[in-house]
């Protein structure tokens, strides 16, 4: 099969990461969590406390150094901020909270949709986020998009969190997703919006084994 780009893009919490993991593993394709560059740039920012002042952000934004580094230990790529692995720090609720302000800063989305581009360059990659199929790629070979019904995401996010041994309730973590649809939905730079040539996947009631039958059978046409 000729390498293709496989954008993955939907709500948060559906479980796209470990869907577009699994993907990529099973074609030996690269995974990119594109959220987890939208993170990174929020915890930079809440550090520096900029996260309310847009344009010391913007300025700064040069400063800004995002990469993946592959642990072997791990199986995994982690994502860093200036040379520290942020990994653990960016999923914490607190930069759940402000990553859909910062995701709305069109400089920022600029820096990011950039770099995207320059890593998909080659194909062979599967990309995960809410503007990939729309923006990214918008000739990616094969998009998905991806949804879940509410109360199952939150759920999901609930059980994942506190296996974490984050201190979090399951109100505290609807409102957040509620609150990031609605904000990633209306922004006026790249909003979450299924495109037009995208397949819909609701995993509500789906396995990991019956979504990967799923793409099996998407990926047909490419054999
Ligand atoms: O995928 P994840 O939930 O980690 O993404 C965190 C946030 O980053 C989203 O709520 C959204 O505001 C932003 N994001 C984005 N565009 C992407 C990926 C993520 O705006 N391609």
């Amino acid at each position: 099969m000729e390498k293709i780009i496989i954008a993955i893009d939907g709500y948060s919490s559906c479980g796209k990461s470990t869907f577009a993991k699994a993907v990529a593993a099973k074609l030996g394709y690269i995974f990119i969590d594109t959220g987890a560059m939208y993170r990174a740039v929020t915890l930079y920012a809440m550090r520096g406390g900029m996260v309310e002042d847009r344009e010391r952000l913007v300025a700064a934004l040069p400063e800004v150094r995002i990469e993946f580094r592959f642990d072997p230990a791990a199986g995994r790529s982690d994502v860093y901020l200036n040379g520290e692995n942020v990994e653990t720090e960016i999923r914490r609720i607190d930069v759940s909270e402000r990553v859909s302000t910062v995701s709305s800063i069109p400089e920022v989305r600029a820096k990011l949709v950039a770099m995207q581009q320059e890593m998909g360059r080659a194909k062979g990659v599967v990309m995960d986020g809410r503007d990939i199929g729309t923006v990214v790629f918008p000739g990616a070979e094969l998009k998905i998009f991806m949804t879940a019904d509410p109360e199952v995401r939150a759920e999901r996010r609930y059980r994942e969190l506190t296996a974490k041994g984050e201190r979090v309730s399951m109100e505290e973590i609807e409102r957040n997703i509620r609150e990031r649809d609605r904000q990633d939905e209306t922004r006026a730079v790249s909003p979450l919006r299924r495109a037009a040539d995208a397949v819909v996947l609701d995993n509500s009631r789906m396995t990991v084994a019956e979504q990967m039958a799923w793409i099996d059978r998407q990926l047909e046409r490419f054999a």
